[in-house]
């Protein structure tokens, strides 16, 4: 039997060894990492509200009526501003209803293992997130992978392996690790075609793209169409936890259905206050104004990392990887850019799949175009040294 400090020391030996890095100084665009002050490149705070002052004001205020909600949704866990929040959701996404969850980990798991079951089958992109893998499996349903984006497949996959049973197409919005969005128009139409159901996590799309900040979907022109339409609370919203908006009979289901749902403590008021005031914001011309500065911080950063010739992996979003390769390699630049101050995790196996570790670079509404100029100029000067190195290596 192998112990845990062999696998741990395998873990070092293939460069996938993992630790944590302690942010001081508050969730800001310039964050203290290992005593050295940092421009934050990989933060999902997109739009900066985990900073926001209406945010924290209301998380304060709303701390008065108890820092635990003291049980399950339901038990005696459902407290008003859950109700608040899911009828203001709701009405954002344009939706009958929606229904929260403590996290987009626990969406995922919930959602996909309560609206399929053994005999049923789940359709899921093979970039899709850790926690959409963890569902399907969680569910015993029967899950094909399709390559990434590849609707050819997904039509090969509906025409052979579709069934009687439930079928359910799952993607993510915006592609975690490499900024893309899916094809939503074409997953819509095949589901239609098929009678499958579509669910969409767009935990890195809600609040931050599309005009009014409706996501992949408003994007796409589907927001009509996608059964479930999952989004969390963590990440543009500055908040924490997941929502899932839906029809009523949905919701009613995964009330009775979604463990994750049933079997855990519910929000607390801070964080659920804070979350209203993040959709308030969202949906409001200051929402609109921040997704226009990172619209536009997230053009300025791409052309530069092109001008470089650096890879961004066919992104169109706010996150924008960078290409390396190894993951030794990877993590090599990322130490040597905190030495230049910029702090940029390396992505690799299993996040990723092997050979295409990267950089994976995030940028904020409430990043300076200087600042962006100058991390742009720092990346490709410790990218192109280790190129360097690399071939003088090869030669020798
Ligand atoms: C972050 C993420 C999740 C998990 O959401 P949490 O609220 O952080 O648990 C789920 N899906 C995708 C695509 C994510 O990026």
């Amino acid at each position: 039997m192998r112990s845990f400090a062999e696998e741990l020391d395998e873990l070092r030996a293939e460069g996938l060894y993992r630790t944590l890095r302690t942010v001081g100084g508050g969730q800001r665009s310039w964050v203290e990492v290992e005593g050295k002050r940092a421009l934050l490149l990989c933060s999902n705070n997109y739009l900066g509200l985990a900073d926001h002052p209406a945010l924290k004001e209301a998380a304060s205020e709303a701390a008065a009526l108890g820092t635990g909600s003291g049980a399950s949704r339901l038990v005696s866990g459902t407290m008003e501003l859950h109700e608040k929040l899911e009828a203001r959701l709701a009405a954002f996404k344009g939706t009958e209803r929606a229904l929260l969850f403590n996290s987009g980990y626990a969406a995922n798991t919930g959602i996909i293992s309560a609206v399929v079951g053994r005999g049923d089958v789940i359709l899921s992109d093979r970039l899709n997130h850790a926690s959409i893998v963890d569902g399907a499996l969680l569910s015993r349903a029967n899950f094909f992978r399709y390559p990434h984006r590849d609707m050819e497949a997904l039509g090969r996959l509906l025409r052979e392996k579709r069934g009687n049973g439930r079928c359910l197409i799952v993607t993510d919005g915006v592609f975690s690790m490499d900024g893309d969005i899916a094809p939503l128009k074409e997953i819509v139409n095949l589901a239609e075609e098929h009678g499958a159901l579509v669910m969409v996590d767009d935990a890195h799309g809600c609040g931050v793209i599309g005009e009014s900040g409706r996501g992949s979907a408003e994007i796409c022109g589907v927001l009509e169409r996608v059964h479930l339409q999952m989004g969390t609370l963590g990440k543009g919203f500055g908040s924490y936890g997941a929502y899932v908006a839906a029809s009523a009979e949905m919701c009613e289901y995964l009330v009775n259905r979604a463990r994750s749902f049933i079997f855990s403590t519910s929000l607390p008021p801070a964080v659920l206050a804070a979350s209203l005031a993040a959709v308030e914001l969202v949906d409001s011309p200051e929402g609109a104004r921040l997704r226009e500065r990172l619209a536009a911080n997230v053009s300025l950063f791409k052309a530069r990392l092109a001008e470089a010739g650096l890879d961004t992996m066919g992104s169109e979003t706010q996150i924008v990887p960078v290409f390396v390769g190894g993951a030794e390699e990877t993590m090599q630049i990322s130490r040597e850019l905190l030495e230049e101050g910029l702090f940029v995790q390396g992505i690799r196996p299993p996040t990723v799949p092997a050979g295409s570790c990267r950089l994976r670079c995030t940028v904020m509404a409430t990043h300076a175009e200087a600042e962006l100029i100058d991390a742009a100029e720092k990346i490709a000067r410790v990218c192109g040294r280790r190129m360097e190195r690399r071939k003088s290596g090869e030669m020798g």
